[in-house]
C-alpha cells in the first residue's frame, strides 16, 4: 500500500535489518526495541490488523513466530518472551501493517506489565453477559 512504512519494507525502498523472509511473511529487527532482540513478524500483503489478516494464514504465523521467538530467546539469552499485537490507535497502534512484536525478557528487566484492577464479582459478570450477547 502506497505510503505504508512495512510496504516500503517490504519493497526494500527503505531499509531494514531483515532477519527472515518467505512467501508470505517478512521479519525484521525492530528499530526502537522495547528490549534487546526485538522483532517483528509481518505478513508481506497489507492488512490493518487482526482483524483483516487472512485466517488460513494464522497456522504459519505462529509457526514462524514460535521458531523466530525461540532462537531470538537463544541468542540474547533471554528468560521468556512476550508476543503481542497491537491493533488500533487506542491500542497503541502505530503502524497500520497488521504485525507481531516478539519481545525477549529477562528476569526482572523492569518492563512493567499492564496493571490489573480489582473489580467485584458483579462488575465481571455484567462485562461478561454482555460480551456474550454478541456471540
Ligand atoms: P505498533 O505500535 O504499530 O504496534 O509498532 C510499530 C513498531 O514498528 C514500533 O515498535 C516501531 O519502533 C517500529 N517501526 C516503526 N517504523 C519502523 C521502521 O522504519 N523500521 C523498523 N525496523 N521498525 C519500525
Ligand atoms: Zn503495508
Amino acid at each position: 500500500m502506497n505510503g505504508c512504512v512495512f510496504c516500503n519494507i517490504i519493497k526494500g525502498e527503505i531499509p531494514c535489518k531483515k532477519i527472515y523472509e518467505d512467501n508470505d511473511f517478512f521479519c525484521f529487527m525492530d528499530i526502537k526495541p522495547i528490549s534487546k532482540g526485538h522483532v517483528l513478524v509481518v505478513p508481506k500483503k497489507h492488512c490493518e490488523n487482526i482483524l483483516d489478516f487472512p485466517t488460513e494464514a494464522s497456522k504459519r504465523l505462529v509457526e514462524i513466530t514460535k521458531k523466530l521467538a525461540t532462537i531470538v530467546v537463544k541468542a540474547v539469552g533471554a528468560d521468556g518472551f512476550n508476543v503481542g499485537m497491537n491493533n488500533g490507535k487506542a491500542a497503541g497502534q502505530a503502524v497500520f501493517h497488521a504485525h507481531l512484536h516478539i519481545i525477549p525478557r529477562f528476569d526482572n528487566d523492569g518492563l512493567s506489565s499492564w496493571p490489573g484492577k480489582d473489580v467485584t464479582e458483579e462488575e465481571l459478570n455484567f462485562i461478561k453477559d454482555k460480551i456474550v450477547t454478541f456471540l
